[in-house]
């Protein structure tokens, strides 16, 4: 996984092959975008609730991650959730 420095930098370098070639452009940023959404769930299982700097002022980036986060506290609230443990693996009502 990419730290916020790197995928911030490959979302930027994204608008200026924009440019150039607006395919590869749209992976780039799209794969950045990703990643952020990684990097918030990664962050949700550390605990740590503080956006990176580098996505604050990127509004793509920083929806990304802020899923990323709220995905890790669903995952967490499940795991913590006795109706979502029945024997077929079943989510309860509430998760499902
Ligand atoms: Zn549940």
């Amino acid at each position: 996984m990419r730290r916020p420095l790197d995928i911030r930098a490959a979302f930027a370098l994204s608008k200026s092959m924009r440019l150039v070639d607006v395919d590869a452009a749209n992976d780039m940023a799209m794969d950045a975008i990703d990643e952020a959404y990684q990097e918030g769930i990664a962050d949700g299982h550390r605990g740590n609730d503080a956006i990176s700097l580098l996505f604050t002022d990127e509004p793509a980036l920083r929806r990304a991650w802020q899923e990323g986060q709220d995905f890790a506290a669903e995952l967490a609230e499940m795991a913590a959730c006795p109706g979502c443990h029945d024997d077929a693996g079943r989510p309860c009502v509430r998760h499902g």
